[in-house]
């Protein structure tokens, strides 16, 4: 255990409102209540994070992000929620986090207002840990928000280009098709912002081979596409010899029923066939999990021992997207590898 939380770790998979703590979320709750707004979030927020142990359908869990939407829907919250969760992944032993969000725009703030809230955090982190951000486009947006969200990103990449680092996909993944998203994908791409993709998340192997053969940087849960887990050998062979890193999330996978549990996960099949991973949160908030209890749990269930551990942690630094970093955090990851005669 300790030596989970010790061992430096790297976050590339962390959606910013599934992240919220309960703490965090009581703390967002006061400031809103000291500005005098009334948020319905109260009733709810006990329905926020789940228990250990319990699962929900995947679908179920989309309506449970309203709950923290509600409650940084304002620039100051938004930028407490960000501030707090940087500090808790730092606490955890996390070195280096891309944190992801969905602009949105609520009665209080702009798209604009709402990357600016995070991106000026990011900017006045004092916290050691190395944050960047990946914008998020959800799969249910229309058109227009897509565009909208698309341009600023490439907006905020120009102007901040060591801290919006990507562009991602994510939401419902029965909603929508990857087809209708390639165009300001492709644009975003040109732009200079890396990609990834949740990409499998369902058993939908026409899309996989659509999001391969776009070649996100990297992809996440790929939960479907080993013939053991709904997926068939044409997708599995397609990301083997892609050798595109997957952001694995097993307590989010396990809690969504996307996997029946934590020893028959797909991490197994793409450790052994040597596919790229790095062990992720997810929604630290909704599944009650922290990145050292992913990496605890991944140990205990596939038998990593430390020194294994230690190493997957130290190649997620090269699947990260800010280049310019991995060396430095590849050397204060080999830097502990060395002291503890890894
Ligand atoms: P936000 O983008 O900061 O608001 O974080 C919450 C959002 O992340 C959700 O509304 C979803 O769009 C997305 N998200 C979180 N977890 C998942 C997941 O497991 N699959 C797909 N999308 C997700």
């Amino acid at each position: 255990v300790t030596f989970c939380h010790e061992v430096p770790k790297v976050e590339l998979h962390a959606h910013l409102n599934g992240s919220l703590s309960r703490s965090t979320m009581l703390q967002l709750q006061r400031c809103l209540a000291d500005l005098g707004m009334t948020d319905k979030s109260n009733a709810f927020l006990d329905e926020f994070q789940m228990s250990s142990g319990d699962s929900i359908n995947l679908s179920e869990v989309f309506p449970l992000f309203v709950i923290a939407h509600e409650l940084t829907s304002i620039p100051q919250t938004l930028a407490m929620a960000t501030a707090l969760t940087l500090q808790e992944f730092e606490d955890d032993g996390c070195c280096y986090i891309e944190l992801r969000s969905t602009p949105k725009e609520t009665l209080h703030m702009s798209y604009k207002q709402y990357i600016e809230a995070i991106i000026q955090t990011l900017k006045n982190n004092t916290a050691s840990i190395i944050a960047c951000l990946i914008i998020s486009i959800n799969r249910s947006s229309q058109q227009q928000e897509i565009e909208i969200i698309t341009d600023l990103a490439i907006e905020y990449h120009k102007k901040y280009p060591d801290l919006v680092v990507g562009i991602e996909l994510s939401g419902n993944p029965a909603v929508g098709k990857f087809q209708y998203f390639v165009p300001v994908l492709t644009k975003a791409r040109e732009a200079g912002l890396k990609i990834t993709l949740h990409c499998g998340e369902i058993c939908n192997p026409q899309e996989v081979i659509e999001m391969l053969k776009f070649k996100p940087e990297r992809i996440g849960h790929a939960v479907c596409i080993h013939p053991l887990y709904g997926g068939n050998d044409e997708i599995w062979q397609l990301l083997c010899k892609s050798q595109i890193p997957v952001e694995v999330c097993l307590t989010s996978n396990v809690s969504t029923k996307s996997t029946p549990d934590y020893s028959s996960h797909h991490f197994k099949e793409l450790y052994n066939a040597n596919i790229p991973i790095s062990i992720c949160t997810d929604d630290k908030g909704v599944f009650a999990t922290s990145l050292s209890q992913e990496y605890r749990i991944c140990a205990e269930t596939f038998g990593i021992d430390p020194s294994k551990l230690a190493r997957i942690s130290l190649r997620s630094c090269d699947y990260i997207f800010s280049e310019d970093k991995r060396k430095t955090l590849s050397d204060k990851i080999l830097n502990f590898i060395n002291k503890n005669g890894l």
